[in-house]
Parts: C-alpha cells; sequence; structure tokens
C-alpha cells in the first residue's frame, strides 16, 4: 500500500494562514518535500480582516489600512509575491489628540505619547504645568523592582504621571488595541520600554540613547513609518491565493472540532471530516477553544478579552468639508465626551487612495468599557459620528456615501500575564497534540507583521514535525 503524503491543515484564511501557507508551500516545492497543504477558511473569501472596497475612486479599507515598516516580516512577504511596486508610504504630517474639545497637536519628539524632547513637551497646551513637572520626575525615580508582568498603565503612570498617560499616550495606545491601558500586559506589548527602565532607569533618557526618532533636530524631515498597498491590502490576499495553486483551498466550510488518533481528524461543519499530521490554528483564541472544547486545553485562553470595533468611512466633495486641518488625523483621549476614538484625514494621509476635490475620513468607534455602539444600525452610527466630528469640524452635508464596517471581538486583549499563560497552554498542547499549533491576532502580537511572523514560524515548525 502507497502511504499517503504527509498533510499540514491550515485552519483560518487571514493573513497568518496564508503566510504559513505560502511559506510551507515555498519550501515544499524547493526541498521537493512528500507533503501538502490545505487550508480551511469559515468564510467564502481569503483575508480574514483585510478587506478592501474601490468604489467611486477611492481605495477604502475596511480593516487594516497599512503596516510598520520597521516589522520587516510584511514587506519581505510583499516582494516574495512581487507586489513590492505597489507599495506606498504614508504622507507625514501633523498628528493631533483631541482633549477637552480641542485638536491639541502632538508635541515632537512624542513616541508612542513619550515625551522624548524638553522644548516641545514645555509649550504644549495638552499637559499642565504640574502634570509636566511629574512627568520630570522620570529622570530621578528609581527603576521599579517589579519582576514580573505589570500593566501599561501601571508602568507608565508610576514614571510619567497621570496626566501625560490619560492625555497623551492612553489615546494613542488605545488607537491601537482598542483596550484598557490598566490592564494590559506591558510583556506582551510593549517589552522594550521595560527593558529600558531596567537598563537606564530613566525612560526618556533610555529612550533618547536608543531611539533615532527621539534624537531628531526640529526642523528635519518627519519619517514615514507605514506602508500600504496602492491597490488595497486585499491585493496581497489576492496575491497570495493565486500563487498558492499547488494548496487545496477549502472556504465556506469551519473546523469544529479535533480529535487525535492515528492521524488527526478535523471535524468540520459539512458533516465532513479532514486527516491531517499537523495542523496549525489561525484562528482566534474563542474559536480555537470551542475547536478544543472536549478538552480543557485551551481553558487558559478560552476568556481573553476581546474588544468589538466598527470603522466608519464617510466620503465629501472637498467643499462639504470645512476646518479640518493640515495633518494626519487625531486620536481622542478618553477623558473627552466623544464616541469616535480615533479619525484618519486619509485624503491627507493616503492621498492615493481619495480622488481629487474629494475628502475621506475614516473614523473608529468602539473600545474597551464602551462597545455597544458597534450594535447599533448603519444609520444610528453614521449619526453618532457626524455628531462627533461636527464638534471640531463644520461637515456641512451627509457624506456621497459611508461604509460601516463591524469588527466583533475582533481586538484581543493581551492582559497581565497573557504571555506566561500562552507558554503554558502551547507547553500542554505540545504534551498532547504533538505538530498542532497556534498562530495569529490572538496570541503573539495583533499586528499584521506580528501575524505573518507567526504563521511563518508555525509553518517551518509544522514541516518538521511531519519530516522528522
Ligand atoms: P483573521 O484575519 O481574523 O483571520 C482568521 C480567519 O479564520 C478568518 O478568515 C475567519 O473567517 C477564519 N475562521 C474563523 N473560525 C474558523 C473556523 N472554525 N474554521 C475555519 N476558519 C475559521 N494591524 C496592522 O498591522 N495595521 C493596521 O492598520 C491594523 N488595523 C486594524 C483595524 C481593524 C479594524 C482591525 C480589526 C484590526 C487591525 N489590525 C491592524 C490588526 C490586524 O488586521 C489583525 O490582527 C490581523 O489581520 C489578524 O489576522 P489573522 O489571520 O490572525 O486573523
Amino acid at each position: 500500500m502507497t502511504q499517503s503524503k504527509r498533510k499540514i491543515v491550515i485552519v483560518g484564511g487571514g493573513i497568518t494562514g496564508l503566510a504559513a501557507a505560502f511559506r510551507a508551500q515555498e519550501k515544499i516545492n524547493h526541498e521537493q518535500l512528500d507533503a501538502e497543504i490545505t487550508i480551511v477558511e469559515a468564510n467564502h473569501r481569503l483575508g480574514g480582516k483585510i478587506q478592501t472596497v474601490v468604489q467611486d475612486g477611492f481605495v477604502i479599507e475596511r480593516g487594516p489600512d497599512s503596516f510598520l515598516e520597521r516589522k520587516i516580516s510584511m514587506g519581505r512577504l510583499i516582494k516574495d509575491v512581487g507586489l513590492e511596486d505597489k507599495l506606498v508610504p504614508n504622507a507625514t504630517g501633523q498628528a493631533f489628540i483631541l482633549v477637552n474639545d480641542k485638536l491639541h497637536p502632538m508635541p515632537g519628539g512624542a513616541i508612542m505619547g513619550i515625551p522624548t524632547q524638553i522644548k516641545p513637551f514645555m509649550v504644549t497646551d495638552l499637559i499642565s504645568l504640574t502634570g509636566k513637572l511629574r512627568a520630570a520626575g522620570d529622570f530621578v525615580l528609581p527603576k521599579s523592582d517589579h519582576q514580573r508582568d505589570q500593566s501599561l498603565g501601571t508602568f507608565f503612570r508610576r514614571r510619567l504621571g497621570n496626566e501625560v498617560v490619560e492625555n497623551l499616550i492612553e489615546p494613542l495606545l488605545s488607537g491601537i488595541y482598542a483596550g484598557d491601558i490598566d490592564q494590559i500586559s506591558l510583556q506582551s506589548t510593549f517589552p522594550q520600554y521595560g527593558k529600558l527602565e531596567q537598563e537606564h532607569r530613566s525612560l526618556i533618557a533610555g529612550m533618547k540613547k536608543t531611539s533615532p526618532a527621539a534624537n531628531r533636530k526640529p526642523g528635519d524631515k518627519k519619517k514615514s513609518m507605514f506602508l500600504t498597498l496602492s491597490t488595497g491590502l486585499e491585493s496581497l490576499v489576492d496575491q497570495l491565493e493565486t500563487m498558492l495553486g499547488d494548496c487545496e483551498i477549502v472556504k465556506g466550510t469551519r473546523v469544529e472540532s479535533i480529535r487525535r488518533g492515528e492521524r488527526y481528524r478535523l471535524s468540520l461543519n459539512s458533516g465532513a471530516v479532514i486527516e491531517a499530521d499537523s495542523v496549525i490554528f489561525t484562528v482566534p483564541h474563542f474559536t480555537a477553544g470551542s475547536v478544543f472544547s472536549e478538552t480543557e486545553l485551551l481553558n487558559e485562553i478560552e476568556d481573553i478579552p476581546a474588544t468589538s470595533v466598527a470603522t466608519v468611512a464617510m466620503a465629501f466633495n472637498k467643499e462639504e468639508v470645512e476646518d479640518i486641518l493640515d495633518g494626519t488625523g487625531f486620536v481622542v483621549s478618553r477623558n473627552s465626551d466623544y464616541t469616535i476614538t480615533a479619525c484618519t484625514w486619509t485624503h491627507n494621509k493616503w492621498p492615493h487612495t481619495v480622488p481629487d476635490g474629494k475628502v475621506l475620513l475614516r473614523c473608529y468607534v468602539g473600545r474597551a468599557g464602551d462597545e455597544t455602539v458597534v450594535d447599533l444600525s448603519d444609520d444610528q452610527i453614521e449619526r453618532i459620528v457626524l455628531d462627533d466630528l461636527n464638534k471640531i469640524i463644520k461637515v456641512k452635508s451627509k457624506p456621497a456615501f459611508t461604509i460601516v464596517t463591524r469588527w466583533k471581538k475582533s481586538m484581543p486583549q493581551y492582559t497581565v500575564g497573557h504571555r506566561e499563560r500562552m507558554a503554558n497552554v502551547r507547553a500542554e498542547l505540545e504534551k498532547s497534540f504533538p505538530g498542532v499549533y497556534l498562530a495569529g491576532a490572538s496570541y503573539d502580537g495583533i499586528g499584521l507583521p506580528d501575524c505573518i511572523d507567526q504563521g511563518e514560524a508555525a509553518a517551518y515548525k509544522a514541516l518538521n514535525f511531519i519530516t522528522q
């Protein structure tokens, strides 16, 4: 009897699953391995949270709109699939923070809200004199002897004081995680800041010594930090799908449970069963939890909180919107009475995505503790967003069109102790389900490049496992 090919099944066809499949297939072809890959995706399309709408000359991202250039795996994947010529950097410009009904320019030298240059920080009216003096305490405060994980809030409040946290750091971080910074783990999100404190005592002094951006001179041109694709991020998904011709791709089908036997048996909602020698789960933690519900393996991470958000893209003729400042957009401090949490002036930040003479405002609603808005109707969300916008700019008519996209439980919150819990779960999984891996936004990083890193690492582990 001939032995069938060894099979890796990838559950979930978002960017994590696609990156895993691409790298695994690349190695199978290159090393002529006797192995095959199947992707099972619940939806009728691939890409997960990456979704682009091209409409009336606009290129609109419903989910992620760009990625950090310094995290190299996404740029590398884009080059490897032949889309390098479509890479576009963001147009740089002033970013603002909305505090007390006023847009304040982000002080020069603020990195992730951490002030690293004295002069712009001293002149900003975003922070009171008392708040500024408290932040200067960072230069003299001893380093903490906190050996275990701590929340971002605990860490930054201790070093820089509450006012800097609330008016500068929290709005920016919450723009990334839609979370509560007093719950989110320092170790799982920004471990480098904890390290700076341990090595340099002062966070600000540590940043000055290690970050080129902290030493930019006042006249230096701001460097772009983000990249996107001129045709929209979904073009990466389409290109990956085209290049994955050797993989079997099963769409519109959910994996519901897994059983260990001679091979793994994955039960699908269609009633069919797929056998596999190795499995990479790239689905959110709550879905992975239900797939493993016959065991208690994922109990520790199944209840990771996940926040719901919605993006609201609104298109206008230029003359219909007044008082937009020359800049890229703003984030909103939690102590302001607004429902929107951020707004990108997309026509300024990503001009290639908006036709001449038009304006595209892309707002966010929903964050930890404030998510009910996501369940309202499109019309209600549009009205709330317009009311908020009208407090700071003048929107003279209804948008030519609005695209509301709800992302339920889409932002996993890595709460304090997350890394340790993940390590425990992985160790248990390895014992009870060898050759089965977890990768993706719920686990070791939420940004697109972090997801790609995880997908690629899982692909190599799975190949090692089936060929050992
Ligand atoms: P997903 O994209 O969620 O893919 C998981 C896939 O699994 C889905 O396709 C799903 O249908 C499928 N699935 C679920 N259950 C099953 C099942 N039982 N069987 C089979 N398949 C299943 N990151 C950035 O770097 N830059 C940004 O600008 C940015 N902006 C963002 C904006 C928003 C609104 C959101 C929500 C996220 C943003 N992120 C951003 C984060 C980033 O987009 C995500 O973390 C990333 O896309 C997640 O990819 P993934 O493959 O891990 O998960």
